[in-house]
């Protein structure tokens, strides 16, 4: 087990050396200081967000919001964690490939297969436990899925994609639709996660909490916090429960609201 490594936050900072800055300064975000160099998270709405760094922009789960995607800049990966339509949506796929025509999709078999030619083309299909690399990122697709009986009809175990994406020694967990399984708890090494909390379709906010305890990462944001039918899940509430020494990040996940 490698020893935990501590890096400095400087949320808020307008320094960045990447593309597009002057517009990217525009959008809410916070960098992070890394071994590989900053890495800069903006969160768009609910599941989506983007991690930007040299190694590339990755656009998690986008599904509308090409405008403010385009602010920050072109996407070199698209991560598409399951097909349920608020991680999963052609039209907005479509609209980035048309601004970044090398974009390539890193997706779950399942989502793979409702591709049409020519997105699966530029798609690599990662089943769970599968590794595989983007330029510097190194990407692990791990298990996502439910397992409080009355929900498992929601996310059927190995369908679906959480993953940890690295950056110069920096992981990041982006855990996708899921509950607190056995594969989050024994997550290793860690800097920052985004952790899923709804109902009825993912968990309550105090099962995060109790995963992300024991995998502890350094930060993780409470993201995928509201739902249909009264669903939602107070982040603040989950930030509480957390112990000393994981810091928990906020962004603006709900732009409209
Ligand atoms: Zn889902
Ligand atoms: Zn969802």
């Amino acid at each position: 087990m490698q020893t935990r490594r501590t890096f400095l936050t400087s949320a808020g900072a307008a320094i960045t050396v990447l593309p597009f800055a002057a517009y990217a300064a525009r959008l809410e975000h916070q960098t992070f200081d890394s071994p590989g160099g900053d890495v800069s998270i903006y969160p768009i709405d609910h599941a989506s967000f983007l991690i930007d760094s040299t190694a590339g922009l990755i656009a998690v789960d986008p599904v509308g919001h090409v405008d403010r995607i385009e602010q920050v800049g072109m996407p070199t990966t698209i991560l598409i964690t399951h097909e349920h339509g608020d991680h999963f949506d052609l039209d907005t796929i479509q609209a980035l490939i048309a601004l970044s025509p090398d974009a390539h999709l890193v997706v779950n078999p399942a989502v793979m297969d409702m591709l049409p030619d020519d997105l699966a083309a530029r798609s690599t299909s990662m089943a769970n436990g599968d590794a595989t690399t983007r330029g510097a990122y190194e990407i692990e697709a791990i298990p996502a899925y439910n397992i409080t009986e009355e929900r498992l009809k929601f996310h059927p175990k190995g369908r679906d994609n959480g993953y940890v994406i690295t950056h110069g020694d920096f992981r990041i967990y982006v855990s996708g639709d899921t509950e607190d399984t056995p594969e989050m708890r024994a997550l290793q090494d860690i800097d920052l996660a985004f952790v899923c909390m709804n109902l009825p379709f993912t968990m309550e906010s105090d099962a995060a909490a109790s995963a992300v305890a024991e995998f502890a990462p350094t930060y993780v944001y409470p993201y995928h916090y509201r739902g249909r039918d009264g669903g939602t899940q107070d982040p603040a509430e989950f930030a509480a429960a957390l112990p000393d020494g994981i810091a928990a990040k906020f962004g603006a996940w709900y732009p409209g609201a």
